[in-house]
């Protein structure tokens, strides 16, 4: 008989009878069945690890309020060769997407589960995302699920990019989960490693050794409709980045995390309608400085979207080496651009997310905005997301010194996001003796500097962002760098008298101000 002919079987798309008639609601914790209503936003995927009779992780879709459900023996893989049984279950209700604990022996799936991984999802089919319109979403996943072909993009903590759901021909339940080739397949590594809840942090032996998720700390956020003091706003034409006051040592607190800092440059990421855009701290449009990090961030499953982190080079030691960095960062012609791409690859490490899709993320936590960051990038050769510690500054402090990194900066995990600013919330411990300065102006060269310079006259920022003479340097530049230097002092000498307070004149003779790392972009 013809499939379009065949009597239909009633499969979950009926709803949650069935998911209803396995369970006695008086002695599982599991959620009854209720539909919720008004859900808006992007569509919600989770995947729960569950130690029933065998090991399984449960693959979930949201669709018309219930999740769509498929059982998959060996959990999701990331080599893109592989092919993973998935067999399709009956419709969960939405609720189970927070469920974690035990179901009672005795009951149906008796055993420990957590959330092992959770995001949203949109239906990919020929690129066409639809994150931003959950009607033509569920529709496009609706006719999908029913032709046995689907092809979706995951914002997960854990699974990220392009997977397909085919469903067997000799079959009515079992379908196979594979990863589609994108910059989130690998061969190598298996995610099944990561075996922590992305809710409670608990793995499936923490539960078995009695301890269980704290319900009030399940509060998930996946899209920013979900987030607290998220904004809908219009996509701002420039953001200045937050800044991070100098503290004296490392400290250890629950309610601060701490993130390497890295020896680089500040760059804020605009993602606008799929075109992209790097600014400085300063603000000025460094987009064409970076075309490798420009074509992976367009390449980004996001359309509206505005990135915080730090543009790196790293030395042969695996370093992110400012010398480097320094090498590449003011050629402006587009062959030595090019050829710099090569010499010299930079990296754009992401650790902030004041914008995404629609929604001013400013006012939200760190936490929760760290939470929308983990989900929407998708990490690529040059885009990478930063790690961070969570309570231990100290340690974290430790690992960066040990590898040679040049500090931390701690983060007040409840704070917002404060554009420009120098705040309190944001402390950045240095390991090294290094710190970023102004060059004030520079002293005349004798002899064989008499064309270059003497030595450069440095200012820095106090704590009232008012700036200081702090001393002078006239040692350790290569003739190349003196030349160098001395040309873009030249570039950049204003008309006007500098703004130095308590400076010596001593010696100053041209002045202009180069803000140290960006803008002037002289160290
Ligand atoms: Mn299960």
């Amino acid at each position: 008989m013809p499939r379009s002919q065949r009597p239909k079987r009633r499969t979950g798309t009926s709803g949650l009878e069935r998911y209803k008639g396995k369970r006695d609601f008086t002695l599982t914790p599991e959620p009854p069945p209720a539909q919720p209503g008004g859900r808006q936003g992007p569509l919600t995927f989770l995947i729960q690890k569950h130690d029933a009779s065998r090991l399984h992780y449960d693959f979930r879709l949201e669709l018309d309020g219930v999740l769509k459900s498929w059982s998959v023996p060996k959990g999701p893989a990331l080599d893109n060769n592989e092919k993973r049984l998935a067999v399709m279950v009956e419709d969960h209700p939405f609720d189970y997407g927070a469920f974690e604990g035990v179901i009672p022996k005795g009951e149906y799936g008796a055993g420990q589960v957590i959330v092992w991984d959770n995001g949203t999802y949109s239906p990919d089919e020929g690129g066409q995302l639809s994150f931003h319109n959950r009607a033509e979403a569920e529709r496009r996943v609706r006719e999908e699920i029913e032709a046995g072909k689907l092809s979706i993009t995951l914002r997960g903590k854990k699974v990220k990019g392009s997977w397909t759901l085919v469903k067997l021909s000799n079959s009515e339940t079992e379908w196979l989960l594979i990863k589609h080739r994108d910059a989130a397949s690998d061969e190598e590594r298996d995610i099944l490693d990561e075996d922590a809840s992305v809710i409670s942090t608990l793995t499936i032996d923490d539960i078995k050794a009695s301890r269980l998720p704290d319900r009030g700390a399940a509060s998930v956020i996946l899209s920013p409709e979900d987030a607290p003091r998220a904004k809908k706003a219009k996509f701002p034409t420039k953001l200045t980045p937050m800044n991070a006051h100098p503290a004296e040592a490392a400290f250890s607190d629950p309610c601060w995390l701490f993130e390497p800092k890295l020896d680089g440059i500040r760059a804020v990421a605009l993602i606008r309608d799929g075109a992209v855009k790097l600014l400085s701290r300063s603000g000025l449009d460094t987009t064409d400085q970076y075309p490798y990090l420009v074509d992976e961030l367009a390449a980004q499953p996001v359309t509206n979207a505005i990135l915080d982190g730090e543009i790196v080079a790293i030395d042969e030691d695996g370093r992110p080496s400012f010398g480097l960095l320094q090498q590449r960062m003011h050629l402006s012609g587009e062959v030595d651009i090019r050829q710099a791409e090569v010499d010299i690859p930079v990296l754009f490490y992401a650790f902030d997310q004041p914008y995404l899709e629609g929604w001013d993320l400013t006012k939200c936590t760190l936490s929760a905005r760290k939470e929308l960051l983990e989900r929407a990038l998708l990490p690529s050769s040059r885009i990478l997301l930063l790690d961070h510690f969570t309570e231990e500054g100290e340690a974290a402090y430790d690992a960066a010194r040990r590898l040679g990194l040049e500090g931390i900066v701690a983060k007040r995990m409840e704070s917002a996001y404060e554009p420009g600013k120098r705040s309190h919330d944001w402390l950045k411990i240095k390991a090294t003796l290094t710190d970023d300065f102004v060059v004030g102006g520079f002293s005349e060269g004798q002899g064989g500097r008499s064309d270059t310079f003497g030595a450069l006259l440095l200012g820095r920022y106090d704590e009232d962002d008012t700036l200081v003479y702090a001393g002078h340097v006239g040692s350790g530049f290569t003739d190349g760098l003196l030349a160098d230097i001395r040309k873009r002092l030249d570039k950049i000498r204003p008309q006007a008298q500098p703004v130095l307070s308590g400076t010596t004149t001593e010696g100053r003779h041209h002045v202009g101000e180069a803000r140290a790392r960006c803008g002037g972009e002289v160290r």
